[in-house]
Order: C-alpha cells, then structure tokens, then sequence
C-alpha cells in the first residue's frame, strides 16, 4: 500500500548535515535515485495522484525539479518546462524575484512555453520556506495559468512554507526535520 512506499521514499532520503553552510541538513534525494523501487515509488505516486486532474504542463523547479517532473510529466501526457535560474535559458524568459535569508534570487521560464488557460502543475524535491514556489506560481500566473497543485518529495514543516503558499494546495510524500 501507499504506507509502504512512504516508508521505503522516507528510509532512501539521506540527510547530511552542514551542508552547505553550518546549521542546514540537507535532505539529499541522490541516494532515492539509487534506489530503482524507491525512485519508482516517487513517481507513481505522483503519478497516481495527477492523472486525471487535466493537467497540460509540469512545471520543474531547477535543479532537482528536472529529476522528477519529466517522469510524471511522460506518464500523465503533459508537457515538461524547466523553470531555470537567471540566465541559463537561450530564448525570450519571463521571471520572477524572490527573497532569501540575504538578498534576493529569480526564476526564469521561456517565453511561448505556456499559453493562458493551461492547467499546471509545479514540482520541485523540496519545500523548506515556500519562496522558490511562490515565485513559479506568480511566475505562471502572470501568464494567464492555472495553478492546480505544488507537489514535493519533501517537506520541512517547521518552516511553515505551507502558509506561504495561501490557498495553493501542496501535496508531499514526506516530512522531515
Ligand atoms: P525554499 O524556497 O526556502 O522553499 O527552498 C526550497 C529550495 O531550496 C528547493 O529547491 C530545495 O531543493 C532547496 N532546499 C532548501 N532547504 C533544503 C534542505 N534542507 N535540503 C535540501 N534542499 C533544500
């Protein structure tokens, strides 16, 4: 069953702590991508949750987004689009600035990727204050898209990024530390 596949996702996240600075522990999903079941069992679940939900583009978060939105993207029949850091796309972008603990960063989506109406979904391995999202979903808004759900592999919850996000729904598999 679902509990199941849960545990064995939870047990495959390997957690290094200080990393990359003193004080963060650092949920690593390289280890979950070593493990075929497991990695499998990500996907599915997702899978198994947007099928039916008319969703016409996943949306990947960089970097760890671009590991696992083109599998569910594959599967449902949507389209992938990399949401990117400044200045790694070649065409026309759009983007959106967000806060961090010390200044400020962006995300950046192609031009044309999207059209008004669609139905997307945001993915990412990891939701720890909610800024990053916040900025794909206003990004996509922007855009005349409708912004289904935001699905991570991981949650830190005493972060509280959930509020952050309103009445957008998050959907995760599993909560961390
Ligand atoms: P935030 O915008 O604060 O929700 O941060 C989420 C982004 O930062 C995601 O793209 C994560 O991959 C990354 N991130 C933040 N905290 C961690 C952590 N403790 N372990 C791994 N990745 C993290």
């Amino acid at each position: 069953g679902t509990d199941h596949r849960i545990a064995r996702i939870s047990s495959a996240i390997r957690v290094i702590p200080n990393f990359p600075k003193p004080g963060i522990l650092f949920q690593d999903i390289t280890t979950l991508l070593l493990d075929p079941k497991a990695f499998k069992d990500t996907i599915d679940l997702f899978v198994e949750r947007y099928k039916d939900k008319e969703i016409s583009v996943v949306a990947g978060i960089e970097a760890r987004g671009f590991i696992f939105g083109p599998p569910i993207a594959l599967a449902i029949g949507a389209k992938f689009v990399p949401m990117r850091k400044p200045k790694k796309l070649p065409g026309e972008v759009i983007s959106e600035e967000y806060s961090l603990e010390y200044g400020t960063d962006k995300i950046e989506m192609h031009v044309g990727a999207v059209e008004p109406g669609e139905r997307a979904l945001i993915i990412d391995d990891l939701i720890a204050t909610g800024g990053t999202l916040c900025a794909a979903i206003r990004l996509l808004e922007r855009v005349g898209v409708k912004v289904v759900e935001c699905a991570c592999v991981i949650e830190l919850p005493e972060l509280e990024g959930r509020k952050r996000l309103g009445d957008k729904p998050l959907f995760v598999l599993v909560e961390a530390a």
